[in-house]
């Protein structure tokens, strides 16, 4: 069960909606019962620890009060079984109900064993693969205590200089949706009862990806349409799939914060969705609302926030000292306070906290399972699934039986970047960079290294040795791109260029007509038309994580065929963003011949690398594209099927995709949209029939008065291997 199959996107990732277990609510209802109102404002609080692992506490001794009064209802940032069991210790012991604490953390790619960063993993379009690794982040995270990841993020991101694009699945609500699903499975796994899984946070609750310009934290300004085609999706999918909180937004929308905006989260999350979890600020939310400019004080804010629906202060300082006065005022109502206390207790109650506490904090467990050498390897396999082969001019795989291989640049011998950011605990010293794992495959082979050049910086002091060692060579791997501090929160970049001077490094070494590769470790396309135009091979590894080094030489070497897809776009340049493949076609899509169509004067349209985009060491056919009728009634099933021919000389991976579009509609459609893959395994010379099905239901869409279905009119059906290399069909839905 452990070894990562190929998928289908209409595979059942979800594990159901969080339901209401009538046993629990009457556990709730009696530890309520018992509660004072400070006490119940009190699990509405949530407040940071400093990350310490083990010895004594060292957060603030005012904080640890607090928890003794029963004020706080949750932590963040407490790690480490023996560290979480003495904080969980005092609320149970010392408080005066007992009341066991949720301790909450970002486990975003891992926590110790490191995946690859979230969007390069949605690269490898295996849900399953996807939904392991968040099961062994669960794992391990709840081996040391913790209950809750802040994770998965669905912000669905299509500005590439929005550093936080890392951490999500991409631009598209199809695969973001199911990635979420995998992601929220993975962590929650069957039951929360299952003292090895930790509860979800669908986050950031809402379109925080929609950011102006790229820059994290910017004022979002999209339609209702937008909203409900684009970023609504994936948190829906979370629902749907079980998730047991939401974490609200720091960006406004249509003009109110998302934390102070009852009609996103009341409204829409709570009510419409039903949603029965908890809903947690994002870090001080509800006190930004006053830099927003729509409160003018602390109490004006937490009435904002709870009146919007938002359960839980995560380090806001707001709720605990204001929601009594908001009350006494009959601002709220103990209702409302009630309603928020439940949600928690209901989650702390599935977790089983109240049985046992400490059941998470087994430091025998932790010593067992925390970088267990069944996670590395699994960690290993997710990575080089999530390598995208973006060039090849026929230089990979390299041959095991080179004399001399160069391994040249900043990323080569780095074992800090490549786990990339929000790497929870873990370290670059349990990291393989790509020397080590290119000298631990060939064992025979002079596998020779040198720097070149810094990540930043001007300095070009390392040029002449990297082109020395690279001149002994047979063969030079080359490894550029992003610090792990390039992408992530409040890393955004307005230039999408590699950093420094590593394009002259690149170009240098290209000079000497090696057979050369550049390893690309990045957190967001890179805009490398002239990497693109320059060297013979390019291998997308993004930031690997913990194993990194190893899977890039498993691919490297052909030990794996490289078989992911690029969940983004890559943009030719800045100025075209954004730029997605699922746009309008306008009135006036571009005509080369006329001057008045929708264009730049000094870039073509297209991307460099579309969504969907990835080589194999082998080459993939399609042929017998066919549909089961041109005709379908709003009931109906339309089946479609394509042959995949793996007509090169290595067995390989294709993920076949399938597209439609909707060619006249109430609204004007994107030009394509994706409904379905499949990711098949066919061996050298093989041929694999793959099967779609389509009914009215995939093909439904908020129409012009905002309800979501089908409407009946022309469709082009299309499949292939990426976004733009498809063949399409044509039918008619009646
Ligand atoms: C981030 C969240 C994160 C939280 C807790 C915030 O700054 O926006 O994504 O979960 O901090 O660390």
């Amino acid at each position: 069960a452990w070894s990562c199959s190929g998928n289908k996107a209409t595979m059942d990732h979800s594990g159901g909606k969080l339901s209401i277990d009538p046993a629990i609510e009457g556990k709730v209802d009696s530890v309520l019962k018992l509660m004072t109102i400070d006490e119940k404002i009190g699990q509405l609080n949530q407040l940071t620890g400093n990350g310490e692992t083990t010895g004594p506490i060292t957060f603030a001794t005012e904080y640890q009060d607090a928890i003794r009064k029963g004020e706080v209802g949750s932590m963040l940032n407490v790690n480490g079984a023996a560290y979480t069991y003495k904080v969980q210790k005092i609320a149970v012991e010392e408080s005066r109900l007992g009341i066991p604490l949720i301790f909450g953390y970002d486990v975003i790619h891992g926590y110790k064993t490191i995946f690859p960063i979230p969007l390069g993993e949605a690269a490898c379009w295996d849900l399953d693969a996807i939904e392991k690794s968040a099961r062994i982040a669960a794992i391990e995270a709840a081996a040391a205590g913790q209950h809750w990841t802040f994770a998965p993020m669905v912000d669905i991101a299509r500005d590439p200089r929005w550093g936080r694009v890392m951490e999500g699945a991409g631009e598209d609500p199809f695969y973001g949706s199911l990635v979420a699903k995998a992601r929220v499975k993975g962590f929650q796994g069957s039951s929360l009862a299952d003292p090895s899984t930790i509860v979800a946070c669908a986050k950031h609750f809402v379109a925080y990806g929609a950011a102006m310009g790229g820059r994290d934290y910017n004022t979002v300004d999209i339609s209702n349409r937008t909203l409900h085609e684009v970023y609504l999706p994936p948190f829906k999918a979370a629902i749907d799939a079980g998730v047991g909180t939401f974490m609200s937004s720091f960006n406004e929308l249509n003009g109110v914060p998302v934390t102070g905006n009852k009609e996103m989260v009341k409204d829409i999350l709570k009510d419409e969705w039903q949603f029965n979890g908890f809903i947690v600020s994002d870090w001080a939310s509800i006190r930004e609302m006053l830099v927003h400019g729509i409160a003018s004080d602390d109490y004006q804010a937490a009435d904002l926030a709870m009146n919007a629906g938002i359960d839980m202060d995560m380090e806001g300082h707001i709720y605990i000292h204001q929601l009594k006065k908001l009350l006494a005022d009959g601002k709220i109502t103990e209702k409302q306070i009630d309603d928020a206390v439940r949600r928690i207790l209901r989650i702390k109650f599935m977790l089983g906290l109240f049985d046992d506490p400490y059941r998470y904090c087994d430091t025998i467990r932790e010593k067992e399972l925390i970088l267990n050498p069944r996670h590395l390897e699994i960690a290993r396999e997710v990575a080089r699934k999530s390598m995208v082969l973006l060039k090849n001019d026929g230089v990979l795989p390299l041959s095991k039986k080179l004399n001399t291989v160069a391994v040249i640049g900043p990323l080569a011998d780095n074992t800090e970047d490549i786990i990339g950011t929000w790497s929870a605990r873990g370290e670059g010293k349990d990291a393989v960079s790509v020397l080590t794992g290119i000298r631990q495959k060939l064992p025979n082979t002079k596998v020779i290294h040198a720097k070149g050049c810094d990540i930043t910086g001007d300095s070009k002091a390392g040029f002449a040795e990297a082109i020395a060692t690279a001149r002994k060579a047979d063969a030079v791997v080359l490894v550029v791109g992003e610090a792990a501090m390039m992408s992530g929160e409040a890393l955004s970049r307005a230039f999408l260029d590699l950093p420094g001077v590593q394009k002259d490094l690149v170009l240098a070494i290209n000079e000497l007509k090696k057979p050369m590769v550049v390893v690309l470790m990045n957190g967001r396309p890179l805009t490398i038309e002239w990497m693109d135009n320059a060297v013979p091979a390019i291998l997308e590894a993004w930031l690997p994580g913990t194993m990194g080094g190893p899977a890039v030489a498993d691919v490297l070497f052909g030990d794996y065929n490289p078989s992911g897809k690029l969940p983004m776009t890559f943009p030719r340049n800045v100025g075209q963003i954004p730029l997605f493949y699922y746009h309008k076609n306008t009135g006036r899509p571009r005509v080369e011949t006329e001057r008045y169509t929708s264009k730049y004067i000094d870039s073509p349209n297209t991307p460099l690398y579309p969504f969907g985009y990835g080589l194999s060491y082998t080459s993939f056919d399609y042929s017998n594209f066919g549909i089961s009728a041109n005709e379908i009634g709003m009931s109906d099933t339309l089946k479609v099927w394509v042959d995949v021919t793996n007509t090169g000389n290595y067995d390989g991976e294709e993920v076949v995709q399938l597209y439609i579009r909707d060619m006249v509609g109430s609204v004007t459609r994107p030009v394509k949209e994706l409904k379905g893959f499949e990711k098949v395994f066919i061996k050298k010379g093989e041929t694999v029939k793959v099967m779609f099905k389509l009914t009215a239901s995939d093909l439904a869409f908020y129409t012009r008065t905002m309800e979501f279905k089908a409407e009946p009119g022309d469709f082009k059906v299309f499949v292939g291997g990426n976004s733009r290399d498809l063949q399409e069909l044509s039918f008619r839905l009646k």
